[in-house]
C-alpha cells in the first residue's frame, strides 16, 4: 500500500475512533477532547496558508534577507497571540533568533523550539514554490522545519481558543542556523532549556508519524602519526612509514565502536604522502564518532590513547585527539515517561506514534545536554527531508496540532519531574 493510501486509512481511523468514543464504546484510551480535535481539524486551511507563505520565502542558513522575512512573519503571528517577541543576534551565524513568550496562570514552564533556516539556496522557492498534490504539500523546508513553526504557533492559538492558561510560561524559540549546527543559538538554547521544565522540539514528525526519543551526540576523532622519510626504492628500511602505521591505528581504533551501545566509530579522512616512491613521514586520519551515552566519549578517548601505544612500526609517534561536538540526547526513564504521555494522547485519537532514535544531532541535543527533559519530533509529518521531493502530510496537521496542544495541557496539569 502506498503512503498516501495508508494515510487516508489512518484518517478514516481517526474519524471512526472519535465517533466510537462519542458513543461511549469501551476503549482503553482516554476519551478524545472533542472540542480540541474539532478546532484542530478546522485550523487546517489557515495552517496550510501560513505554511505556504513561509515556504515561499527562501531562508537557507546564511540567507539574511529571507531569514529576516520569515522572522517578521513569525513575530507578527506570535504578537497576534499576545506573545512578547524578542529578537537577538545569531552571531557568529546570520540573522536574528526569535524568542516569543506567553505568560499564564499556572506553574509549568514549557519551551517549544523550531528553526526558520532550510538547506536550500536562494532561488529555490521561485523555482519550485509551495504546491499541493493530493494530500501532500511540497516546497523547500515544508516539513523541515516550516511545518514545525506553524504547528507551534497554532497549538498556542488552540490553547487560547480553549481558554487554557494553566501554565506559567510558554516560550517559542525559532532558530536561524539549525542546519549548520546552531553555532549562533547553542548558548540561547542551553539557557532557555535550563529555565523551563520541559523542552519539546518541533523537528519533523518522521515518515512513519513518530517522535524522536533519543539522538546521538557527536565527536571528531583525529590520529596524527609522525614517521621518517626515505627513498622507497633505495633505502626503505631507513624510513618509518607513517601511512602504514596510521592504517594499523585506524583499523585497531575502529574496534572501539560498540553495536550494543549504538556507539559508532568511523574513520573517514586519510592524508599521507605525496609521491609513491617516498616513504611518508607524516599521516593524518580523521573520523566521526556518535553515541547516545556521554560516557562513551570518555571510553573511546581513553581507548584511543591506550591503543596508540600499540604500534606496528617502531620509531613512529602516534597521538590521538577526540573533540566533543553536540552532546547526546539519551533515552532516559524521564524521556520514556514523557513519551508515554505523548503516546497516550495520540491514543485518544486511536493513533499510535512510532518512537524513533536518530544518529543525527539536532537542537534537542543541546536542550538535553543542558539537563532539560526533552522530546523531539513534534512537527508536521513528512518525508524526503533535505531533498527536492521534501513533502508534508496535510492529513497530519489536525492530529499533530492535537498532540502538541494536549501535550502542553498535560505537562501543565501534571508537572514533569526535574
Ligand atoms: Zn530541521
Amino acid at each position: 500500500m502506498d503512503r498516501a493510501a495508508r494515510h487516508k486509512m489512518m484518517h478514516c481511523g481517526v474519524a471512526i475512533t472519535v465517533a466510537l468514543a462519542f458513543q461511549g464504546a469501551a476503549l482503553a484510551a482516554a476519551p478524545v477532547n472533542q472540542d480540541l480535535f474539532a478546532r484542530a481539524t478546522q485550523a487546517r486551511p489557515e495552517v496550510t496558508s501560513l505554511l505556504e507563505r513561509l515556504v515561499n520565502i527562501d531562508s537557507g542558513t546564511g540567507s539574511e534577507k529571507g531569514l529576516d522575512q520569515v522572522g517578521a512573519i513569525v513575530a507578527a503571528e506570535a504578537k497576534k497571540l499576545g506573545m512578547r517577541v524578542d529578537f537577538s543576534s545569531a552571531a557568529p551565524a546570520v540573522g536574528h533568533n526569535l524568542v516569543a513568550t506567553l505568560s499564564g496562570t499556572g506553574t509549568a514552564r514549557i519551551l517549544l523550539m523550531a528553526h526558520m533556516d532550510t538547506v536550500f539556496a536562494d532561488g529555490t522557492a521561485a523555482a519550485r514554490p509551495f504546491r499541493i498534490q493530493g494530500e501532500r504539500a511540497y516546497g523547500p523546508g515544508v516539513m523541515d522545519d516550516k511545518g514545525g513553526i506553524v504547528i507551534a504557533l497554532y497549538a498556542i492559538r488552540l490553547l487560547q481558543q480553549m481558554q487554557f492558561t494553566n501554565f506559567k510560561q510558554i516560550t517559542l524559540l525559532v532558530n536561524t542556523n539549525e542546519e549548520t549546527s546552531s553555532k549562533g543559538t547553542v548558548k540561547l538554547i542551553a539557557a532557555l532549556a535550563q529555565q523551563h521544565d520541559v523542552t519539546l522540539n518541533l523537528e519533523p514528525g518522521r515518515v512513519a508519524d513518530g517522535l524522536v526519543v533519543w539522538r546521538k551526540g557527536t565527536a571528531d576523532l583525529q590520529i596524527d602519526v609522525k614517521g621518517k622519510s626515505a627513498h622507497a626504492g633505495v633505502a626503505p628500511e631507513a624510513g618509518r612509514n607513517a601511512a602504514m602505521e596510521a592504517a594499523h591505528q585506524m583499523l585497531q581504533m575502529a574496534t572501539l565502536g560498540d553495536d550494543a551501545k549504538k556507539t559508532t566509530v568511523n574513520f573517514t579522512v586519510f592524508h599521507a604522502g605525496e609521491r609513491s616512491n617516498v616513504i611518508p613521514n607524516a599521516a593524518l586520519v580523521r573520523g566521526d564518532m556518535r553515541a547516545t551515552d556521554a560516557a562513551e566519549f570518555d571510553r573511546v578517548e581513553q581507548g584511543m590513547a591506550r591503543m596508540a601505544e600499540k604500534k606496528q612500526i617502531a620509531g613512529t609517534e602516534v597521538s590521538t585527539r577526540l573533540v566533543r561536538g553536540m552532546p547526546p540526547m539519551p533515552a532516559t526513564p524521564r524521556t520514556a515517561a514523557l513519551a508515554a504521555r505523548a503516546q497516550a494522547i495520540y491514543g485518544e485519537l486511536g493513533m499510535k506514534l512510532t518512537m524513533e532514535g536518530s544518529g543525527g544531532a539536532a537542537d534537542a541535543n543541546f536542550a538535553s545536554g543542558a539537563g532539560a527533559a526533552t522530546l523531539d519530533g513534534f512537527g508536521i509529518v513528512g518525508g524526503a527531508i533535505h531533498t527536492e521531493d521534501e513533502y508534508a502530510e496535510l492529513n497530519s496537521i489536525a492530529p499533530r496540532l492535537y498532540l502538541l496542544t494536549r501535550m502542553i495541557m498535560d505537562v501543565s496539569t501534571t508537572p514533569v519531574p526535574r
